[in-house]
């Protein structure tokens, strides 16, 4: 497919309006992502994905997880347009968030970054990119181009 590691980075003027949560775990996901890398726990005994990365697998609570590279293509499973934002995104309404299902079968929730090239509707091919805030980085997707 047509999945890269390295994420598309797009600076964005000002800070995160609500900064993710870092632990000493998954400082290496955000130290990473800074940079465009884009990756996840894998487990070692169930070869499950993990996202969001953590240091027990859900799925058969082993310890032995690793860090993989994700793939940066998916669809869009469902979204929607927040125009009453909760206080700390006022100043950002309105957005569209959505949930995205990457082909690597994970299902994770983000900003959605819009084009007037694409009307955003369930089943449209997206891919993730990082927003470079001032203040840290925060992963999210745009649409694109499906395959031909
Ligand atoms: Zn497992």
């Amino acid at each position: 497919m047509n999945s890269t590691t390295s994420l598309a980075l797009v600076s964005v003027a000002g800070k995160l309006s609500y900064p993710p949560r870092h632990s000493a775990f998954t400082q290496t996901f955000w130290n990473g992502l800074r940079s465009g890398l884009w990756q996840t726990t894998c487990c070692e005994d169930c070869l499950k994905l993990t996202f969001p990365p953590k240091p027990v697998c859900p799925h058969c609570w082993s310890t032995r997880v690793a860090w993989r590279p994700l793939g940066s293509v998916g669809t869009l499973y469902s979204w929607t347009r927040i125009h009453a934002a909760p206080a700390a995104f006022a100043g950002e309404a309105p957005y569209a968030v959505g949930i995205v299902d990457l082909d690597d079968g994970v299902r994770l929730a983000c900003r959605l970054t819009e084009t007037e090239d694409f009307v955003l509707t369930p089943g449209q091919p997206v891919e993730m990119l990082v927003l470079l805030y001032e203040d840290g980085p925060l992963f999210a997707a745009r649409p694109v181009q499906g395959p031909a």
